[in-house]
């Protein structure tokens, strides 16, 4: 065994080997580029530590998403053995603190059934407090906003949708920096105070935590309650952690109280923080360097990812910020590679028609110097970006993974969950509303008029939605309803009893969610076919709909059953006892974070198919082929403030200038940036500013020139490279020399074209339609 121990750390570089067998109460620092070997670093860490004789179950290591900690369990049990990686606590900060607060619930003064609320149900809950409020205040224009009138419910309800963006941006970012109502209050914010403390009211109720409340609670067992720190203290003999340039304070300040005995290890790029947002704050290095005075601060120069002309375009790019903690060195000996290729395209379907041919070109399996689809993937920063792509992907057969994708917000598979979340104690209204929503076998109106019904009964006796719908439906209570409908009703009621049997019944979740999607009505999935967007273009048709959510869901539970924080012990205990309510408690658990990740990944999932993601989530991965698309000003950078108003702060350039920079470094072979010049509605559009901040000599562009004959005032398209070549009839000769350059774009005309050139208006790089002429050199 601890041969394959030895091999793995003979691997790694000096520099590294020594990060990896630092003492283990010497607290560390690693800080390095991109495509360093951090990542590979801490596995030998974990490797080490083994070796030196500490039990992996004493060993806690901390990773940014639920992906990236199956990515380390996995390179950990490829040396160690499944067993023993099994055992090692390889956790995200959320799931760590969700075990901890379960644990200690009644001190927190919550039951351990406590309920975790992910982003949708952090949305309703911040929905339902402007609604009290509004209520409280009687506000005349918002009088009729009493739940289950029709229609102006259906209007006011917009309002508050509308509302609830802007005030769960305010509820977070007031959470994340630990800001309290009265300090609110202090600030003359009283409504800001009063949405926080309705919406915490809420989520008291029932017996829900938000993912700043899991951490915040932590922070407060691990200081006020002496034996919760003694316990941990006995439990974690050593802590990991990477992509520490993304923690908040809160969170660093838990680390801080965890690793009071200077056995901690944290691992960043200062330079990849792109999680502000969320209230990622790099500070936290400068918080460590005070913190445990001791450290040992070990940096890695060499990049063994990408080429060397990636690792220096993105190297010029990253020097253009200004707030650098660290100034890192980057180098690396593998060779040149290809210059990175900027496209022009004159529209989102050009875009796409240019990747496709690209990746039909490279890909294939057989030919060694290409590529095969798993090495592939499409970047971008927005979700919509993805979506033209997909459609063009199944067209033309390629397989595809989409990471981001809303696979549990689709209906058919919101109604399973919702489903199995009522089995679960102390369920609250929304998963009860939503059977009624996917089981009741009518018409959309009858439907919501029902609904409606239920919720206006729940309001007038401050009952549960359940209870509401049991006292209507068995005609307790006197209603407006026919006697068929009274008979759905009543079915729908015994669905929901028959599910909770089958709970308390069968000891396999699998089993249960396979029974559990097979009661979802025809017509429902009917209504809802468009669970095909989901897959991968390889199989979908109407049959198989339910086959496919199933074959997902199911993975998930697979990967859910393998990692060990997510079912305690004690779960498994219970489990034998009374069917697998607890395990499917830790499932949903599960899925909160990876709704709160906005991530669905499949283990091997990129084996054979072109990624989709969003930049966000690519952190920490590599692909052979990287586009970034839509490089475009107001995709990257994508500046507003907190009213979705314009602004340039400094900050958010730089940490814009930072996600395309961890797009940049994701790519080992090629790259392409891709940026567009107009939108469907025929607005012109501006490439990123930052590709003007990538020396030239490290590009090769390709445009695509709109070139408008003066006489003819006939449009054409040409698709050249590197040099633009217009072709006109007319055979005069230039009139004027102006050097045709915009911010970007230089172009250049060829000699012959010269001959036949004469002054044309054209759509250049920076997108406006100008006079070009020849330019001499
Ligand atoms: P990021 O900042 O993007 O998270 P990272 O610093 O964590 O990157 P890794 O993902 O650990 O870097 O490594 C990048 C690539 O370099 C991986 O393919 C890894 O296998 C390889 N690599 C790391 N160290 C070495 C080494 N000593 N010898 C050969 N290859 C290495
Ligand atoms: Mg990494």
């Amino acid at each position: 065994m601890p041969d394959e121990y030895l091999k793995y750390l003979q691997s790694l570089n000096d520099r590294q080997r020594e990060a990896a067998c630092c003492d283990v109460s010497t607290p560390s620092m690693i800080v390095a580029g991109p495509g360093s070997g951090k990542t590979s670093t801490m596995v030998g860490r974990v490797l080490f530590l083994l070796k030196e004789g500490i039990s992996p179950s004493n060993i806690l290591a901390m990773t940014f998403t639920t992906a990236a900690a199956s990515e380390m369990r996995d390179r950990i049990g490829s040396v160690a053995g499944k067993a023993i990686a099994k055992e090692v606590t390889i956790s995200t900060f959320h799931s760590f603190c969700l075990q901890l607060c379960r644990s200690h619930a009644e001190k927190l003064h919550c039951t351990s059934e406590l309920l975790i609320y992910g982003n949708g149900q952090q949305r309703r809950a911040i929905i339902e407090a402007i609604r009290l409020l509004e209520n409280e205040k009687s506000k005349p224009d918002h009088d009729a906003c009493k739940l289950g009138e029709d229609f102006n419910g259906m209007k006011c309800l917009q309002y508050f949708k509308d509302e609830s963006k802007k005030w769960q941006k305010f509820v977070t970012q007031a959470k994340a920096s630990g800001k309290t109502p009265a300090e609110c209050r202090t600030m003359g914010d009283e409504i800001g105070a009063a949405v926080i403390e309705k919406y915490n009211d809420i989520l008291r109720s029932c017996n829900a935590l938000d993912y700043h409340d899991l951490i915040s609670y932590s922070v407060k067992l691990l200081n006020n309650f002496p034996e919760v720190f003694k316990e941990c203290q006995d439990s974690w003999k050593a802590i990991i952690i990477d992509e520490f340039q993304d923690t908040s304070a809160m969170q660093y300040n838990l680390l801080r109280i965890l690793a009071s005995h200077n056995h901690i290890t944290i691992v960043g790029d200062d330079d990849q923080s792109i999680f502000s947002f969320n209230g990622a704050d790099i500070s936290g290095f400068d918080s460590f360097r005070e913190d445990f005075p001791n450290y040992k601060e070990i940096r890695l120069t060499r990049n063994y990812r990408s080429t060397g002309c990636i690792v220096e375009a993105a190297s010029s790019l990253i020097k253009h910020n200004v707030k650098r903690c660290q100034l890192k060195n980057v180098l690396t000996e593998n060779s040149y590679g290809s210059k990175i290729i900027v496209k022009e395209c004159h529209n989102e379907e050009a875009q796409c028609s240019f990747v496709v041919d690209k990746i039909l070109e490279n890909s294939f399996n057989g030919s060694a110097d290409k590529c095969s689809y798993g090495s592939t993937a499409i970047l971008y920063r927005r979700q919509l970006s993805g979506k033209v792509f997909q459609t063009a992907f199944r067209e033309r057969r390629i397989p595809f993974n989409i990471h981001g994708v809303a696979f549990y917000r689709k209906k058919v598979v919101r109604a399973i969950i919702a489903m199995l979340r009522t089995t679960l104690p102390g369920c609250d209204d929304g998963p009860y509303r939503q059977v009624f929503k996917a089981f009741l076998p009518l018409e959309r109106e009858e439907k919501k008029r029902i609904i409606n019904h239920i919720d206006k009964i729940c309001t007038i006796r401050k009952s549960s939605f359940i209870s509401a719908a049991c006292d209507i439906f068995s005609a307790k209570i006197s209603g407006t309803f026919k006697r068929s409908q009274l008979t759905q009703g009543r079915k729908v009621l015994s669905t929901l009893e028959m599910i909770l049997k089958l709970v308390h019944r069968e000891q396999s979740i699998s089993a249960v969610i396979t029974s559990v999607a097979n009661l979802v009505p025809q017509k429902y999935l009917l209504e809802h076919r468009a669970v095909v967007d989901f897959d991968g273009g390889k199989l979908l048709n109407e049959d198989n709909d339910l086959r496919s959510v199933l074959r997902y869901l199911l993975d998930d539970v697979s990967d859910f059953l393998s990692t060990k924080f997510t079912v305690p012990e004690e779960t498994k205990v219970d489990e034998d006892k009374k069917g697998c309510g607890n395990v499917i408690k830790a499932f949903m658990d599960y899925l909160s974070e990876r709704e709160r990740e906005n991530l669905r990944t499949r283990r091997h999932e990129n084996e054979n198919s072109v990624t989709l993601t969003t930049i966000h989530q690519s952190k920490g991965l590599e692909w052979d082929i990287v586009f970034i698309v839509k490089a475009n000003e107001n995709e990257i950078p994508l500046l507003h403030d907190f009213n979705g108003v314009a602004s340039e702060k400094g900050n958010s350039v730089e940490e814009e200038r930072r996600l395309l920079y961890v797009a940049m470094t994701r790519a080992r072979k090629r790259l392409f940036i891709l940026y567009v010049t107009m939108d469907s509605c025929w607005q012109l559009l501006r490439p990123s500013r930052f590709l003007k901040e990538i020396p030239h000599h490290l590009l090769e562009v390709q445009a695509e020139l709109c070139v408008k004959d003066q006489q003819t005032n006939h449009q054409n398209i040409q698709k050249e490279t590197a040099q633009f070549t217009i072709n006109l009839s007319r055979e005069d000769q230039p009139s004027e020399t102006d050097v045709v350059e915009n911010d970007f774009l230089k172009v250049q005309f060829t000699e012959a074209t010269k001959d036949s050139m004469q002054t044309v208006e054209a759509c250049d790089g920076n997108s406006f339609l100008r006079r070009f002429s020849v330019d001499d050199r």
